[in-house]
This record gives C-alpha cells, structure tokens and sequence, in this order.
C-alpha cells in the first residue's frame, strides 16, 4: 500500500528518520538495493552504495541516465504507520486529505480494508490506480499487474461493496468509476463527454494539453507515462539541451499532439466508432502502450481500456450493479 498525504504544517511532529532502504532493478534489470538516507535522492544514495560513477565528474552523467528510467522504492520499516499518522493529524487540523493507493494482483484484497482505515481517519478521497498506469511499469512488474479484465471486475466488486458500506468517503478507481456517496451518485471515467455534450473540439487529453514533461535527458514529452515509449522508439519531440522551451512549443509535433482534439481523431482507428461521442478517444498513453505502435501517427491509435470498456459491457454492468445511485455520466446506451 503506498499512501500519499498532504504536507501538514501543524505543530505536531512526525519522526521521518529511521532505516531508510532503496530498493529498484540497475540497468541490466539486476536487482538492487542499499541505504537511502532522509532527506536524500536516488542518485546520491547509489553513489554513497558505490553503484555508480559519481555523475559530476567527466562524462559519467550520460551513464547514469538510465536510473530515470526505473521506478525506484523507498521503505523502512514503520513507513506505513508514519504515513497513516501524518494524514490523522492533517485531518485533526482541519487540512484536507487525499490517498493514493496502488492495486496489483497482490494487494487488491486490501482495497477494502484500506477504505475502511482512510474513511474512520477522516480521509476526504482515495484514488485506486491500476499499477498500469505508465506503460514502463507493466514490463517490470514481475507479472503483478491485474488485466484489464480483472481490474475492471476487481473494481465493480468494490464499487458495490463500498455502495452499501455506508462509508461517505469519495473514491476514485482509475479510469473506471468515481464514486460520490453524500450525493449517492457515479461518474465513469470514460465517459468523457455524457448524454449529448458531445465536444468535437474538445482536447483528447486535458493533462498534456496544459503541460509539458521532461525526461532526464531533456526530452519534452507529453506527459510523463509516454517518455518510455519515445526513448524506447528513438523519437524525439525536441530537447531543451538542443533549443529553449519557448522554441520548441512554437511548433511542431509537441504542439501537434497537445493540442489534439476529439474532431482530429476523425481520420483515426477512432473515426468510425460509435463510441467516439462520448468517449473522445481515450488516452494517448494507453492507446500508445496497448497498439504496439512504433512511430508518432501511433498517437491517433485507440485506447484499448476505453475500446474494452464500450465493447465489453462494462458500463451496462456498472449500471445494472449500482441500483438506487445516480449515474451522472449517463450515455443513454
Ligand atoms: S475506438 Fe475505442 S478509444 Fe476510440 S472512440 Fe471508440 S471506444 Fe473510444
Ligand atoms: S495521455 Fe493519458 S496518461 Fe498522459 S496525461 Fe493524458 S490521460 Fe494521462
């Protein structure tokens, strides 16, 4: 369980000090581990552990790259105890707090146990994510990655156990449902556009629209769950070590792919679907991660969880198991 509490500046303390471990895969995909002192960052803990060349002398930058490209875990023991204290006293200062909580194949029979914990602490929102979410992380999972098919189950089955808990906490799954218990009512998350907002000229993605990610080598990217695709694929957005900021989102395919609407999809995999009304295409990222597409025109590619979604039933299912509640992404399917 990873829990992610705001930052409190109340007067109470809570102790972060203690046996800090680092734990990740080198560039061989060999598994590492070592002390990670707090404060402290990933680099500076490899190097004190002598596993790789210290990056400010000569040219050992470049053969350090690679550690942005690995997802990295830091624990100690009591870790989780701490993070549960500190959202109690952000609570008992009347700060908001939200969670995050990763679900895999391991750890899903806790999603509503952990609920129940966040909502007696007086938590105002968990988001569940689907461990999937950046297209890296399903290659280095070691097989703990719920399908599709199995989250989307996994989360119903929670949905209509937490519908009758009488718990009001909201929760969010990831790009499935939304769950809003004082107004008794759901959103689905892929539906983007209910009933008939349909918005030709809305954007496919709001996030990438409005941001730009850098990768550890200066690439600008969309967003951060597709820099493994383009590093991987040899394709380059631009790079602030080759031109400023200001230049690279002057034109381009940058600008091409944050700004792209639902109305450009027209001529894409989407074009023809009778879905595209409602869901505006889905997410670039996962379209990318799920078509195996090896070059830009990949970014006009369906996303598969939406296209799985529509075509499987899920939204009919969702409805059909959420009886009394207020469906406020209704699509009259
Ligand atoms: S093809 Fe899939 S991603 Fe595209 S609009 Fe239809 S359901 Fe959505
Ligand atoms: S493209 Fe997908 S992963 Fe990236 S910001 Fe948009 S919704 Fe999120």
């Amino acid at each position: 369980m990873t829990l992610l509490a705001a930052i409190c500046f109340a007067a109470a303390q809570i102790d972060l000090a203690g046996d800090w471990r680092l734990s990740g895969t080198d560039e061989k995909g060999s598994a590492v581990e070592c002390a990670a002192a707090v404060p402290g960052d990933v680099h500076s803990a490899l190097l004190r552990a002598n596993l790789i060349p210290d990056p400010f002398w000569g040219c050992n930058e470049t053969n350090v790259q690679w550690i942005g490209f690995h997802d990295w875990i830091r624990q100690r023991k009591g870790a989780q105890e701490s993070a549960i204290a500190s959202m109690e006293l952000c609570v008992k200062n009347g700060l908001e707090v939200v969670s995050n909580t990763q679900v895999n194949r391991k750890n899903v029979h806790t999603m509503m146990p952990t609920a129940r914990l966040l909502n007696d602490i007086g938590v105002r929102g968990m988001r569940i994510i689907r461990t999937t979410e950046a297209p890296r992380w399903e290659e280095n999972a070691a097989n703990s990655c719920l399908s599709l098919e199995e989250y989307y189950q996994a989360m119903l089955d929670f949905a209509v156990e937490y519908s009758k808990s009488g718990m009001m906490m909201e929760v969010e799954t990831w790009q499935y449902i939304g769950l809003l218990p004082k107004l008794q009512s759901y959103y689905l998350k892929p539906v983007k556009f209910a009933s008939s907002e349909r918005m030709d000229k809305g954007y496919c993605c709001n996030c990438t629209h409005s941001m730009v990610a850098v990768t550890s080598d200066g690439e600008i990217v969309p967003c951060n769950q597709m820099s493994g695709y383009f590093l991987k694929n040899g394709i380059s957005m631009g790079n602030l070590h080759q031109a400023p900021l200001r230049d690279l989102l002057g034109d381009g395919a940058f600008v091409k792919s944050a700004n792209m609407t639902v109305d450009d999809l027209g001529n894409s995999e989407c074009g023809t679907c009778e879905h595209l009304g409602y869901c505006g295409g889905g997410c670039r990222a996962l379209g990318l991660l799920y078509s195996g597409r090896r070059e830009l025109t990949g970014l006009t590619c369906k996303d598969v969880t939406k296209c799985r979604f529509f075509e499987d039933g899920w939204y009919q299912r969702i409805v059909q198991s959420l009886p009394g509640w207020t469906n406020l992404s209704e699509v009259g399917a």
